[in-house]
């Protein structure tokens, strides 16, 4: 990449797509193409394939795509695999249909067996069944990374692949029913504390096993990509420090600084036991997050939470758990 080619970040208004665009721009890359989903429909193949031929962009940051946290993905897994496997087959054939010199496909931690042996290296793909409350979203996934190495190999793409770990930051879901333990625990102990409630909810047992990376870190890990990596293997993006949900529900309690007991929702599911990837060899490729934890979390709620939570909480949410 070179400050003047042309670059197109899908999925710019998401969370991960507005991080790599924010990074794009501080790193002097201004020639982007972005398209909001209202105006270009990546479901839609015909519609992809016409913004290709007119736009012909030169690298892609393949960061559409839908998302959501346990319980979107329990009850709507249908939306889960159809969104997600239009849009990355059409993205990806369009990129090879029209010379895209380079892509980066965006998978998920996801990916990998809901008991495999952690923490997970890249090598663990497909050797157990996956976690089944986000089967239909990690299928989508594989599919996508797998569909990237066959275009490698077949027809020569520059495609690459990375899988990042929970994800939270600036421009995050805070929809209760739709979003991340992280963003729906900042959410509860906000609202505890404006409401000056005593008790907040954490769904499951608290004793799930977490890694979470701020989505700044990940931006700046996809650009130190495209520029440094070229080989087929998908590489995992995590920080490296695991957390059960109970220690975050204490850790965002302190941050928040409101003293609510936490109760545990134990109808609701717990997910994978333990999600904590092995990020040894992008680390050794030299890039390293800048965010401890505790730093990320104190940033978003400092200084983006506001703002992204205005959003939701104006919105009647049909639960208040
Ligand atoms: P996952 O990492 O794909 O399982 O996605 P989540 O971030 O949605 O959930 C992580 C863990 O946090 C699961 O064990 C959830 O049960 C637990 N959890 C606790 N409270 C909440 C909550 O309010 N919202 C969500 N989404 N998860 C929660």
């Amino acid at each position: 990449m070179n400050p003047n080619s042309k670059i197109y970040v899908a999925g710019h208004r998401g969370m991960v797509g507005s991080a790599i665009v924010r990074q794009l721009l501080l790193e002097g890359y201004s020639n982007l193409v972005l398209k909001t989903s209202q105006e270009l429909d990546l479901r839609d193949q015909k519609a992809t394939y016409k913004f290709f031929e007119e736009e012909q962009p030169e690298y892609v940051f393949l960061a559409a795509a839908r998302v959501g946290g346990v319980w979107a993905n329990y009850t709507r897994g249908a939306e889960f695999i159809y969104d997600n496997i239009m849009i990355q087959t059409n993205v990806i054939d369009a990129a090879r249909k029209y010379g895209v010199k380079k892509l980066l496909f965006l998978g998920s931690s996801c990916i990998y067996p809901r008991l495999a042996p952690q923490p997970m290296k890249e090598e663990y793909l497909l050797t157990g069944p996956f976690e089944p409350t986000n089967e239909p979203y990690a299928l989508a996934k594989v599919a996508g990374l797998k569909m990237c190495i066959a275009y490698r190999r077949q027809y020569g793409c520059n495609f690459i692949s990375i899988m990042p770990t929970n994800l939270y930051g600036p421009g995050d879901n805070y929809d209760l029913m739709e979003s991340h333990v992280l963003p729906a625990l900042l959410r509860k102990f906000h609202e505890a504390k404006l409401e000056r409630k005593k008790q907040v909810v954490v769904w499951g047992s608290g004793s799930p096993m977490r890694e979470f990376l701020h989505v700044n870190d990940l931006a700046s890990a996809c650009i130190f990509l495209m520029k440094n990596y070229n080989d087929e293997l998908w590489l995992n993006c995590g920080s490296g420090e695991e957390i059960s949900i109970g220690a975050l529900a204490e850790l965002i309690r302190e941050i928040v600084n409101w003293q609510a007991e936490i109760i545990y929702d134990t109808s609701k599911p717990d997910g994978m036991p333990r999600k904590l990837l092995d990020s040894s060899r992008l680390r050794a490729l030299g890039w390293q997050p800048h965010y401890s934890l505790r730093e990320g979390i104190t940033d978003v709620y400092n200084n983006h939470f506001e703002k992204d939570y205005a959003k939701y909480s104006k919105k009647v949410s049909y639960s208040s758990q």
